[in-house]
């Protein structure tokens, strides 16, 4: 009697500590807490931060805030790195001044005539060659070593949409340097975005870039013309000359703060999820009037995608999960992805071994019901999603302005085009309206006008999304016929 009774206390003592480990909606709600979540996002979202710009002190100041949270929950390095910063070599480029191209007979003036995307100072002569479309093929079938190369912006199929025309540019440039040639000049004839809207923007701006060995050799978009020489540049190739004059080239050190916690499964911990979060937003507004606020504090965007991953960290770090997981807080979304595009391009755990990116941003919130993930619907996590979003009392929605191309302007984006199922989970939003926009890249993106009733249990959820799928044993998938489907079958196969 005495020992039957003995073993039943036994039993129950471990089924209760079994239970505190198999009901995470508890522990979750246990490790992140209103205070603890409103302190992480007052700090990063504080005026002394000044927007976080990628290259200032303040961003630096925050990637050390988060690095110093990986350290208290005991996160280890990522392979390759001793500490918890992955350098990010970005590069600030001060637009040309002033340029002349000369084809044949004709004179093109940098700005009214063409703008230059890449390149550096130069004073160049020789032959331009006709290639199409300037796709590899078309390249192929032409000597184009140490010539211009001049082409239609676009392809063949899509003709010159402009989406075509952007998302080809840089393979173009790319093929075209590898082939050899001198620069690349594409003939932009686009009706639907008007020349000097072009010019202001890629002409008018300091741009930010990842540093790379290329982008001496000029890219350049020339304004479609009835001039002599573009018809007959058609039929045989022509002497040309460049000028480019003003370019001037300034190095920003950037970085990426990453950590990792070891999956427990001994089969399932080669495998990695990717927690990611800008860090970055877009500093202070230059030129603001004295008396108004110029600091962009970013508190929608993403100090709360930031405090997403903290809070993660923080669970899986006491819980650790089957998977291994590379948190990553990164750099220079706001410039262009460019965080995340270094890391798709120098990864720290193979891509091949990375089987989902779980990212956390948005541009803030309409509708507290629910959390909007962008890409729900496109791969097989949506199961484990919706249950995360039901145990906190929020509906996973899926991106309700997809014309808006959200899936397309965060980090996940970089991971997707390597083929990683790649997904953003957002604030509740149900439409791009006046409510979000007041706040979307505005200085009243602060702190003080969050809903921390609301933010909790969206922490929760991403938390909790998180637990699920680091630990189902089958890895999310693109679901079929998606677009990155093929991708993703090339990677997983090497
Ligand atoms: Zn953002």
């Amino acid at each position: 009697m005495k020992l039957k009774k003995h073993l039943f206390v036994c039993f129950l003592l471990l089924s209760v500590a079994t239970y505190a480990q198999k009901n995470p909606v508890a522990e979750v709600t246990k490790l992140v807490t209103k205070s603890e979540v409103e302190a992480h996002l007052t700090f990063l979202a504080s005026d002394e931060m000044r927007g976080r710009d990628t290259g200032s002190p303040e961003f630096d100041i925050a990637a050390n805030y988060v690095a110093a949270q990986y350290k208290i929950f005991g996160l280890k390095p990522a392979p390759g790195l001793t500490g918890y910063f992955q350098s990010v070599p970005l590069q600030n480029s001060h637009p040309a001044t002033g340029g002349q191209l000369t084809l044949g007979s004709d004179v093109f003036k940098y700005k009214d005539d063409f703008i230059l995307f890449e390149g550096e100072n130069t004073n160049w002569k020789g032959d331009v060659v006709y290639a199409g479309y300037g796709s590899a093929e078309e390249l192929e079938k032409i000597n184009v070593k140490g010539k211009l190369v001049i082409a239609l912006a676009g392809t063949k199929d899509a003709g010159g949409n402009p989406m075509a025309i952007f998302a080809a540019s840089g393979d173009k440039y790319k093929d075209a340097t590898k082939a050899g040639a001198a620069g690349l000049i594409e003939i932009f004839a686009s009706p639907q975005i008007p020349w000097p809207a072009l010019v202001n923007y890629f002409a008018g701006n300091v741009t930010m870039k990842v540093k790379s060995g290329n982008g001496s050799v000029p890219h350049i978009w020339l304004k479609d013309s009835d001039t002599e020489s573009l018809k007959k540049i058609r039929e045989e190739a022509l002497s040309g000359a460049l000028t480019v004059e003003g370019v001037k080239k300034v190095d920003v050190p950037s970085r990426n703060v990453v950590g990792m916690i070891e999956g427990t499964d001994p089969k399932l911990r080669g495998e990695y999820l990717i927690v990611s979060a800008h860090l970055d937003h877009v500093g202070v507004q230059k030129n603001a009037q004295p008396d108004k606020d110029s600091i962009f504090n970013g508190a929608r965007d993403n100090a709360i995608g930031v405090v997403g991953l903290i809070s993660t960290a923080k669970y899986l770090s006491q819980y650790p999960p089957k998977r291994s997981v590379l948190f990553i807080a990164l750099t220079g979304e706001e410039k262009g992805l460019l965080g995340s595009k270094y890391y798709a391009d120098n990864p720290l755990v193979p891509l091949n071994k990375t089987v989902f990116n779980f990212n956390c941003d948005g541009a803030g919130y309409n509708d507290v019901t629910m959390a909007t993930i962008i890409g729900m619907e496109r791969t097989t996590a949506e199961a484990d999603l919706s249950k995360a979003c039901q145990a906190f009392g929020l509906k996973a929605a899926v991106d309700p302005v997809p014309e808006q191309n959200l899936f397309e302007r965060s980090d996940n984006y970089n991971f997707a085009v390597k083929g990683v199922p790649a997904i953003t989970f957002a604030p509740g939003t149900k439409a791009f309206d006046a409510d979000l926009l007041k706040y979307y890249h505005q200085p009243a993106d602060e702190v003080g006008s969050l809903d921390f009733d609301y933010l909790i249990k969206y922490f929760r959820a991403y938390v909790y999304a998180n637990v699920l799928l680091a630990s189902n044993p089958a890895a999310p998938v693109w679901k079929a016929g998606d677009k990155f489907e093929a991708e993703a079958k090339k990677l997983y196969t090497k």
